[in-house]
Formats: structure tokens, sequence, C-alpha cells
């Protein structure tokens, strides 16, 4: 491809819009532009990264067996009514009409889709397994579109299926996807850990998600580093021991506590540890008030507490919800509190002799015992672990880091196939219900989370598998006839032996050509200037090392493939 006659629009200004570097890089690289909110266009160079990505993904469903198809992005209402999901999904799912007043959406995702499509097919267990995925865009009305292509409204999915017919087969396929994804990751060239997710109130260990590590992603994972434990915070449990001693604590005791609102002020105002505050969350569960208590220091985990309480919707109370059950926004207290439910973190039961709002105006209770001053329902897990606590498997060391999501596989079972009907014969002639799972990659999320990895001051550095092209050739000097024969000379080289190369022969200074190539991230350069040549040589540049090695002319395409081929 020669840039002169390409289409690369590169820009020296970072967006206004972008806060993180992958979205920058993206925009000022001439690979993506912005059509509207978390809607964009995939210009050539983003649009190769991207077809090199599903390449590699191709090639490994295929190896573990899976089928590529490709389904409509707009569904029907009724199927999405046949599973429940047109009223649970809620307003990430973008709803509209056609001219005969029938009901449509666009598809998030296509479990309904492809449950529909196999129950007319799929008539005995010799039909099984069947593994079947696209390569699709999906869209999702997200709340807070953001990061670029990070969180987009419309992007690209990989999502695949599988279908057996029965439990152990529907686990074989699912560690089957999990290798895929493995090699999939591995290939990319991404450094990634596949971590335990939450599987909501299904419970096991059937969902894995495949995490890119990254200082700006928007997951927290917990990682062992004495054994193989690795989970989504989300998931995360927290071992507390038991309470042993005596219990002691004065009578409880209110206490004026003049405009101290955190934490922090009210525990150095009191004169008491952090520890000893428990702060009191009030939550609406489904409709219903719940108040959670949970130690001054700690975050609540708002995963945990669905769970625990098998809730769909789970959300702070709003002003008016806290003062009608509690009181003034900021002193909610467990005593005297005008709710049915009351739930505290198991860490809390370990201790006495608490300090908890007073449902007051700036005032608090000291001396406070959860058992015998409060009713509390439960004392559950409810809060996130911390670097402090040890591994819930082995005890060890853990660690936190931040990871990006690229990729989620589920163990679906029959929630799809037993509410939309899709029932198979077994052996024995008896009729039953498919066991599912539903795997998934984030295509376009993958090549964001790319370049959050792999970057400099300068611009992108492509780990070579996703890169749009694995060598970029500069002539530095077109209009020096050398320079320019010599150049079309290593082009059709490197062309004919099977390099991806892109040619910059625009009529540019060398300085704005060194600064575009280090932005567009291409591993390899190859620079062509009239006094190395006058030496017989070309120069080599590695991006990500930013080495420069001078070669005879002759050499060069050996050393591009040699040096492609120690990276793959
Ligand atoms: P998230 O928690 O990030 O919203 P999710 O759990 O909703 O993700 P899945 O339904 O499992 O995601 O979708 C499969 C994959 O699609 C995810 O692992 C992720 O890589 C990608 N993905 C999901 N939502 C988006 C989005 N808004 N923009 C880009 N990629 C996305
Ligand atoms: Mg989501």
């Amino acid at each position: 491809m020669r840039w002169s006659r390409y289409y690369i629009p590169t820009l020296k200004e970072d967006p206004a819009d972008a806060e993180v570097i992958s979205h920058k890089l993206l925009v000022r690289a001439g690979m993506i532009r912005k059509l509207t909110s978390g809607i964009y266009t995939y210009l050539p160079l983003g649009l190769r990264s991207l077809q090199k990505i599903s390449q590699i993904i191709r090639e490994e469903m295929e190896r573990f067996g899976a089928i590529e198809i490709l389904m409509p992005g707009v569904q029907p209402a009724e199927l999405w009514q046949e599973s429940g999901r047109w009223n649970a999904y809620g307003k990430e799912l973008l709803r509209f009409k056609d001219r005969h007043n029938r009901d449509y959406c666009l598809g998030p995702t296509h479990e309904e889709v492809i449950t529909d499509l196999v129950r007319g097919e799929i008539k005995s267990y010799r039909q099984l397994p069947l593994n079947l995925y696209q390569i699709q865009m999906k869209f999702r009305d997200e709340i807070r579109p953001r990061f670029g292509l990070m969180r987009g409204r419309e992007f690209l999915m990989k999502d695949g299926y599988s279908f057996d017919k029965d439990e152990e087969g529907a686990v074989r396929s699912y560690q089957n996807m999990y290798k895929a994804y493995q090699s999939i990751f591995k290939r990319l060239g991404l450094n990634y850990r596949a971590v335990e997710a939450d599987t909501g109130q299904i419970g096991g260990n059937f969902s894995h998600e495949f995490m890119v590590l990254a200082d700006t992603g928007e997951d927290t994972i917990v990682v062992c580093e004495q054994c193989d434990y690795a989970v989504n915070v989300e998931k995360a449990e927290v071992k507390v021991g038991s309470f042993s001693g005596e219990r002691a604590c004065p009578a409880l005791k209110k206490v004026i506590t003049p405009a101290r609102h955190t934490v922090k002020e009210v525990a150095e105002y009191l004169n008491v540890d952090e520890t000893k505050i428990v702060k009191t969350l009030l939550y609406n569960v489904d409709g219903r008030g719940v108040a959670v208590l949970i130690r001054g220091d700690r975050e609540l985990n708002e995963i945990k507490l669905k769970n625990k309480l098998r809730a769909g919707e789970v959300r702070l109370a709003s002003k008016a919800e806290v003062e009608q059950w509690s009181g003034p926004v900021g002193f909610s207290g467990p005593v005297g509190l005008k709710l049915e439910e009351i739930y505290a973190d198991l860490e809390l039961a370990n201790d006495t002799d608490y300090v908890v709002g007073a449902n007051e105006k700036d005032c608090h209770f000291m001396h406070c015992d959860l058992t015998r001053d409060t009713k509390i329902s439960a004392f559950y897990d409810l809060r996130n672990i911390t670097e402090t606590d040890p591994c819930p498997k082995c005890g060890g060391k853990i660690k936190l880091t931040k990871g990006i999501e690229v990729g989620h596989i589920f163990k679906l079972g029959t929630k799809y196939s037993e509410a939309m009907q899709a029932f198979f014969l077994d052996e024995q002639g008896r009729e039953r219900p498919l066991v599912m799972g539903c795997y998934g990659i984030g295509v376009s999320r993958v090549l964001a989370a790319c370049i959050e990895q792999n970057h400099d001051q300068y611009g992108i550095i492509f780990p070579l598998p996703i890169a749009p092209f694995e060598c970029l050739l500069i002539a530095l000097n077109v209009k020096d006839s050398e320079v320019r024969s010599r150049s079309e000379v290593l082009y059709e080289q490197l062309k004919s032996q099977g390099v991806d190369v892109l040619f910059d022969d625009r009529d540019e200074r060398p300085g704005f050509k060194f600064k575009d190539a280090d932005l567009i991230g291409v591993p390899f350069q190859v620079i062509v200037g009239a006094k190395t040549l006058a030496k017989g040589k070309v120069e080599i540049k590695i991006r990500k090392t930013g080495e420069k090695l001078e070669v005879p002319f002759e050499q060069c395409r050996t050393i591009i493939q040699e040096l492609k081929n120690k990276i793959n």
C-alpha cells in the first residue's frame, strides 16, 4: 500500500473528548473517527487491525471446533418476550418499531436468535455437540459510553454459543472454549489473565473473564502470589476469622458530632480508630428499603449484596428515601432505623463498641454493640477484598490489579432452551432441553486494550499480530531518483515475500514522516535515505525498542523476515 494514495488522516492534537490514551491515539493515528456518542467509523488502519484480530479469533475458534455464521443485527421483540428479557434487559436494549408497528431491537447479544435458529434444526442427540459463532456489530445503549472503543454503543463482538446433550458435554465445551481463548489472547501478543467471574445467582465456577492488564482498566482483579487463585474482585470472597474473647461494651451513649460528616472526621473528633466506625448505607433493593452496615474503612461490594439478597435491582437510596427511612442524609445508623432488613458485613461480628449514626443531624451513638443494641437480620460477606486480606484459597498474599475485560465465557445451562423450547430427543427417545454455553470477545475493545498496554509518548507500539501493517518503508526524499528507485525495489521485494508493507512515498519532510511512523506504531520501519544508500545500506528501526540497525541493502528483506519470525 502506498501512503500517498491511501487514507491515513493523522492528527497532531489529541481530540478534546478523549480521556484515555487508546482513545487519543486511535483518533490521532487516523484509525477511527467518531460519528456520534459511542459510535465510530473504522478508517483503513483501524479496519486492518480489526481484521487481523478477527482472523486470529477465526482460526482458533475453528481449530477448537466452532463454526462461523452471521446473524442479523435487527431482532424481533417476540423472541425477547419468549426468553423473558424484553422486560428484564433494561435500557441498554435499543427498541424501535417498523412501519407495521411491530417491535424490534438492535441486538446487544444473540442468545435468543441462536436458540430460535437451532430449535428448528436440532432434533436429535446425534446432531450434538454443536458450536456456532459469529463476528458482528452489537448495539448496547450504554448509559456512559466512553473511552473510545473501550465502551462504545456500537462495537464489534465475536459471540459464540455451544449446544450439548447433557451437563458433562456442556462442561467439556466450556473447557474447550477456555483453551481456545487462551490460544487467542496468547497469539494476539497481549499480557492477559483469565479470572473467575461473578455468575450472578447461578453460582459455580463456570464463568471466566479474560482481562488485559492495564492501569486504565475498569475492573479490579485479585491474584494470589502463592497459588493459582485469580478472580474478579466482584467475586472475591473475604475470609474472616471467628470471634474469640470477651465482648465488653459500655452502655450506648448519644454524642454530638458537629459538622463531622466523613468517617475520618467523625473518628478524629471522637478520638477512635476508623475501624471502630460503622457506616450505614441505605439501599433500594427491588423497591424496598434495606440497610447495610460495613466497617468505616471498607468498601461495600454491590454485586455480593445483590447475589446474597437474590435481588434484581440494587441502587443507593435517594435523598427522599433516606429521609423517610432514617433521617437527614449522612447520619444513618442501625439504632431505631425504620427498616425491617438490616444486613451487616461479616467482619463486624468480630468486634464490639462501635460508633454508629443516630439518624439525627450531627449525632452519633458511641459504644454500640450490634447484637445488643440493633436488630441485624444477618451477617454476610459483603465487602470488597483488600490487599491486606489473605487469599481465600490458600491464605497466601494477594495482589489487586486493574484489568480490561476483553473476553467472557459463561455456562448458560438450559435457561434459554427451556424458556424458548429448544428440545431434542436423547438416546432413549426422551425430549430434553439443549444445554448451552456462550462465549464473547470484544473485538474492537481488544484493539483499544492493546493500545492501553502498548504505547509510549510518541504513539502506538503495536504487537505484530494486531499491527495494521508489519513493516513501514519510508523513502526519505522521494525527489531523489536513487532513493525513489531503490525504495520501489525494496517495496516490491518485501511484498513478494509476504511482508505486509506500507510504503511512505509522500513528498514530506523526514521529521514529519518519522513522527507519523512512530504514531501509527508499525513494528518495523525501513528507512531509505541518500546518505545510507551511498554506503549501500538502509536503516531498520524497531518501534518497540527504538533500536536502529544499518544493514546492507541486499540483506534488508531477509533481516525483516528474521525479525518477523523471531516475534511470531
Ligand atoms: P462490561 O462489564 O464491560 O459492560 P459485559 O459483561 O456487559 O461487559 P459481555 O456481555 O460479556 O460484556 O460481552 C462480551 C464482551 O464484549 C465483553 O467481554 C467485552 O469485551 C465486550 N463489550 C461489552 N460491552 C462493550 C462495549 N460497550 N463496548 C465495547 N466492547 C464491549
Ligand atoms: Mg455491559
